[in-house]
């Protein structure tokens, strides 16, 4: 199915709506999950950066995916950038679930890839 995106700015407005991603203008059903990079598994290989790449990027600091849209690719390109991953770290989440993942994730002290990990300990030769 191909949703002509200007639609969203010929649908009619009512009185205290807000929309949620699932009206038929924005892609109904097909846009009721968002894509998100578990970044703590991700081994930063770039096969998902390869294959869809208007959606994850590999963070220059911690060498790791993330994906930075919603919208960026089909739903079927970012299937294959899913399925292309080693370690499964790409997920099909709820939208409202992306806040509480984000923060889940800003707790955990991920060392960037290809740095010696921290060990608290001063290493004298
Ligand atoms: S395919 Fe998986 S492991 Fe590789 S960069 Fe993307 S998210 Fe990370």
């Amino acid at each position: 199915m191909t949703i002509d995106p200007s639609t969203a700015f010929r649908v009619k407005v009512e009185h205290g709506f807000s929309p949620n991603g699932k009206e038929p203008c924005l892609g109904g059903k097909l846009n009721e999950k968002a894509v998100w990079v578990d970044e703590s598994i991700c081994i930063g290989c770039k096969y998902c950066a390869n294959v869809a790449t208007n959606t994850f990027v590999i963070e220059p600091y911690m060498g790791r995916s993330r994906a930075i849209r919603q919208d960026g690719d089909s739903i079927e390109i970012i299937q294959e950038a899913i399925q292309t991953c080693p370690v499964s770290c790409i997920h099909w989440v709820a939208f409202e679930e992306l806040d509480r993942l984000r923060a889940q994730l800003a707790e955990i002290e991920i060392q960037p890839l290809g740095m010696l990990p921290k060990t608290g300990k001063k290493l004298n030769p």
